[in-house]
């Protein structure tokens, strides 16, 4: 695979979906060893979503295993970490990595803990490769049960750590299964809070998705696949510059698409809306930045300079103060600039 030199940004990563495979075997050695027995590839194939072969059940079967690991601070310190090492070694400059806490205190840790241990994964990390910059999303969870307290924590911690790490609010989890609307009281304590977030909305769920969520205050789109159905929306996506936050190859292993052919990123990006290149789940789905790329340019015809057009996208919809976003325009032009590729 073509490995691309240029500064990388993903700002819609979710951790358990990127927990590396290697520190997942170190984590299960002694957490779940009898998971061992079979071997690494084994091990790792439970792990990742193989393409021709799934279903929405067996994606979501995928996040057993990471979930069932990140049960302890230390987990989720090496699991953080070690993601972060990936990313700094593959040219990744900044990124915002999500989670959602209430996912990781089935084994009696506090929603508290479990972001003070990814916090100190990403100290840690930043002592150790100080070429990346990390922010961190915390995530509400759709689930079809009654979880409102567990929510209302989350936007409640997201306030007390914003700036302090924690960067936004997101709400995660397949969609439908409860009506939008019994979040907004969430979404409107976040505004309240001067939280921003972003909402999973349109990635397998109709247009109306992401309508609502544009309505309840949501300041970027995570997928927005299904918005190329409606060109008034698509109007007022491009008007009012709202990011979208595409993962391509996550779309396409989802089943979303069913052609790389057929994202509409390529659409997106022609009609001039601030689409964004993202992994989502690294390990799930077996995708990198690099694989990204390669994917936008094999698959719908991207050029060199269409994808700096779109790491510029990213650095103008990221959870950014403007000197940073400076910086990392800059970072792209001295790239761009220096003719050493
Ligand atoms: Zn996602």
């Amino acid at each position: 695979m073509k490995a691309y030199s240029f500064p990388k940004f993903d700002l819609h990563l979710h951790l358990d979906g990127s927990l590396p495979c290697m520190t997942a075997w170190k984590l299960a050695k002694t957490r779940r060893p009898e998971l061992l027995e079979q071997g690494y590839e084994a091990f790792r194939n439970r792990m990742q979503v193989h393409p021709n072969c799934h279903s929405l059940h067996e994606i979501l079967d995928c996040f057993d295993l990471p979930l069932a690991l990140l049960q302890d601070e230390e987990a989720l310190f090496f699991c953080t970490k070690d993601l972060i090492k990936q990313l700094a070694e593959s040219g990744v400059v900044y990124a915002e990595i999500r989670f959602a806490p209430q996912q990781h205190i089935k084994e009696g840790l506090t929603q508290r803990q479990v972001i003070e241990a990814v916090l100190s994964g990403v100290r840690q990390a930043s002592k150790e490769f100080p070429q990346i910059e990390i922010q961190l999303i915390t995530c509400m969870m759709v689930f079809p049960f009654d979880n409102d307290a567990e929510n209302w924590e989350t936007v409640q911690l997201c306030h007390e750590y914003l700036n302090r790490g924690v960067c936004a609010l997101d709400i995660a989890g397949p969609e439908g299964v409860k009506p939008f609307s019994a979040y907004r009281p969430f979404f409107e304590k976040a505004k309240h809070f001067k939280i921003p977030f972003t909402i999973h909305a349109g990635e397998n769920g109709p247009v109306e998705h992401i309508k609502e969520a544009l309505e309840m205050g949501a300041s970027r789109i995570g997928h927005g696949v299904s918005a190329i159905d409606d060109p008034k929306l698509l109007l007022r996506l491009k008007e009012q510059r709202i990011p979208l936050e595409s993962c391509v190859r996550s779309n396409y292993v989802c089943e979303v698409i069913d052609n790389y052919k057929h994202h509409p990123i390529r659409s997106y990006f022609d009609q001039g809306l601030l689409v964004t290149v993202n992994t989502d789940d690294m390990t799930i789905i077996d995708s990198t930045l690099d694989q990204e790329y390669e994917i936008l340019q094999k698959e719908l015809y991207f050029s060199d300079r269409e994808l700096l057009e779109l790491c510029r996208n990213s650095v103008e919809a990221a959870f950014l103060k403007d000197d940073r976003k400076q910086y990392y325009l800059q970072l792209i032009d001295t790239w761009k600039n220096s003719g050493d590729h």
